[in-house]
């Protein structure tokens, strides 16, 4: 198989041990054995969230916007503040709308930082019961202080809801630091599975609280996935650890294998380390080539940066694409209000060879 190189923010680039632990014997998902491998993979994801045994871990198959639909159709049940900075924080905001939930925006500048005396004056009021932010916001390359925003949550009283899609497993945080109640990532970012399978990590005496909810959504029902997955049949001290509905059951394989390659390089902490090699041989590469990032150093979350296009580049975006493409390496497009940039994500399995060669082929490229 021709190795790839993606540049993309996800799915990102995997290694061979996760794409050939798909191939497995045909199992029908409601035995036992696949019950242990769904068991593994939920307590594995677990320990990469820093969550201690008052947190449980529900799994869907779908991208990661399933499970934002799913916290939010499920668990928000007052009035939801929507932080916002970027198209993360705005696609939580349209799904609040699509269900018509009583929410509120609060809208930092596209990609700008996050006031925390503004999220502060806001919950001062007392009429806010949930707050929904994105760790980090994947459109700018910025991380947001979800640290803080769980601070003020817990004194201002409020379920914390984090998007941590596209952190999750590549910046090390704790769920319990940070005062999650709610969580949730997904296989294809940089916990570096197949796309697939999303979840959501939440406090389960949040979750216990929506037993006796109204439903709005049947599929995605937290509640109720959660309790399925934990209903124990004779014997099983843990629960079954099954979905109501077909898993993509390769996928969860391949995930399983995930999560011992994450274990076998160190942890979340190597990952990183390696992440921010990356970030520093790519980016200052790229500066080299005349390209200029959009923010401060400061506010970059060393998985995903971006860039003006140089002032004198000849080729535009898809011919620059077209290029890259034909030689194994994807790039991506992106906006920011109506500048025209470009969107540099090292998350993956990507090592600093991988890197140098990709910079080798873009100056030849713009040449
Ligand atoms: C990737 C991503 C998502 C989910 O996108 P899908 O296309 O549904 O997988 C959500 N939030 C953030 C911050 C992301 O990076």
């Amino acid at each position: 198989m021709q190795r790839k190189i993606l540049l993309n923010p996800g799915p990102a680039t995997t290694s061979d041990s996760v794409k050939y632990a798909q191939v497995v014997p045909d199992i029908c998902p409601r035995e036992e054995d696949f019950g242990r491998v769904m068991r593994e993979v939920k307590s594995g994801l677990l320990r990469i969230a820093g969550a201690g045994s008052d947190y449980s871990c529900v799994l869907f198959g779908g991208s990661g916007t399933a499970v934002m639909d799913s916290v939010l159709s499920s668990a928000v049940h007052g009035k939801l503040l929507v932080i916002n900075n970027g198209n993360y924080g705005e696609r939580f905001a349209q799904i609040a709308r699509a269900y018509n939930l009583d929410f509120e925006e609060l809208k930092f500048d596209i990609s700008g930082e996050i006031d925390l005396a503004r999220v502060e004056e806001r919950l001062k009021k007392r009429d806010i019961g949930y707050v929904a932010s994105v760790h980090h916001e994947t459109t700018s390359g910025i991380l947001n202080p979800v640290k803080e925003i769980g601070n003020l949550c817990q004194k201002h009283g409020c379920v914390n809801i984090v998007d941590t899609i596209s952190s999750f497993a590549g910046v090390p945080f704790s769920v319990q630091d940070c005062n999650m109640d709610f969580m949730m990532s997904t296989s294809n970012k940089c916990i570096q599975a197949l796309p697939g399978v999303a979840f959501v990590i939440a406090r389960i005496a949040e979750l216990n609280k929506l037993k006796d909810k109204p439903k709005r959504n049947y599929y995605l029902d937290l509640y109720a996935q959660h309790e399925f997955a934990e209903r124990k049949e004779t014997g099983q001290s843990l629960g079954t650890g099954q979905t109501r509905f077909t898993p993509p059951v390769q996928t969860i394989y391949a995930l399983r294998q995930a999560i011992l390659d994450l274990e076998q390089e160190g942890g979340v902490e190597a990952r990183h380390e390696r992440y921010t090699d990356n970030y520093y041989l790519l980016t200052a590469g790229l500066k080299r080539l005349g390209f200029k990032p959009t923010h401060p150093e400061r506010m970059h979350s060393k998985i995903s940066t971006t860039f003006f296009e140089p002032d004198n580049m000849k080729l535009d975006f898809q011919q620059l694409h077209d290029a890259l493409y034909k030689k194994g390496f994807t790039i991506y497009p992106n906006r920011l209000g109506d500048k025209k940039v470009i969107r540099f994500a090292n998350m993956g399995d990507l090592h600093p060879n991988d890197i140098r060669l990709f910079l080798a082929n873009l100056e030849e490229v713009l040449q």
